[in-house]
């Protein structure tokens, strides 16, 4: 099983655009894959279509007292090999309640460590604050996606988002490798232009060659997650960019980690 975190400290650059975009593509490849909501905004729970009022069962059980199994948790979607777990709102106060119990910055882990076998991947949309949750999840991740928008302002939170993960690497002693995703490109733009080249030049070898562009198709998270439509043409085509942001991902997955912890 490969858990990747799709994470970014800042909001609006296309983390939960590309957790559903991603996993649908890898359930389209016949891997089992299990999406898990960490933002208390909610915003890939309700792209399933459930309400937040009431809570639905999710994330919040992981961290109860005993914590539920994600088995328990996981719902399956309309599409083929697509599961998830939902966000509830209530996540937002959880570090607040939880100040004083050690150890929670690791439930997340031993919810998969215990989850083994049911899924091939498990792909975790962040919240866009760096605390518990952005923390469960870099510590249970075998890679870090960061989405980031190509414009220049996004480069700060590109900067600080690798700062974090390499924070956590080495407090792990495990590597935790990164894979930049330049998104919501506009190619017309110069600044869009001009971010994404520095983004290649500051990042190397980490960033992904090409762009998810700026697409209508990809606005509505809904249709994400619907099956094909019986000409197979939607969502196909919209996400014809994320099939290969994909296979650049899986290709750098099997590549030998160029460093130890
Ligand atoms: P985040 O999870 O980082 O907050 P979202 O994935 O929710 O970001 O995306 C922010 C907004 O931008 C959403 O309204 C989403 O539909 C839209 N969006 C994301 N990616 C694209 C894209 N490639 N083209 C057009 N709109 C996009
Ligand atoms: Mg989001």
């Amino acid at each position: 099983m490969r858990v990747w975190a799709i994470a970014n400290q800042k909001g609006g650059v296309g983390k939960t655009t590309s957790t559903l975009a991603l996993g649908r593509g890898l359930a389209q490849r016949g891997q089992r894959v299990l999406l898990v909501d960490l933002d208390p905004h909610a915003s890939l729970t309700r792209a399933f279509g459930v309400a937040t009022e009431p809570a639905p069962e999710g994330v919040l059980e992981l961290f109860a007292t005993p914590p539920q199994p994600l088995a328990a948790l996981a719902r399956d979607s309309a599409v083929e090999h697509l599961a998830y777990v939902c966000a509830q709102t209530a996540l937002a106060t959880l570090e607040r309640r939880s100040a004083n119990q050690p150890g929670l910055g690791l439930a997340l882990s031993q919810a998969l460590a215990r989850h083994s076998g049911q899924h091939d991947y498990v792909l975790l949309d962040c919240p866009p604050t760096l605390g518990l949750l952005m923390i469960n999840a870099l510590a249970a991740a075998d890679r870090v996606i960061i989405p980031t928008q190509a414009e220049p302002l996004a480069l700060h939170g590109l900067a600080g988002m690798r700062r974090t993960a390499e924070m956590v690497e080495r407090s792990r002693r495990r590597p935790l490798p990164v894979s930049v995703l330049p998104t919501l490109y506009d190619r017309r733009t110069r600044a869009g232009q001009e971010a994404l080249r520095k983004m290649q030049e500051d990042h190397g070898g980490r960033v992904w060659e090409d762009a998810i562009p700026v697409d209508t198709r990809l606005c509505n998270a809904e249709l994400l997650v619907q099956p094909a439509g019986e000409d197979g043409s939607y969502p196909g085509r919209a996400l014809s960019s994320y099939r290969r942001a994909l296979d650049w991902i899986l290709a750098e997955d099997a590549e030998p980690l160029e460093r130890a912890a």
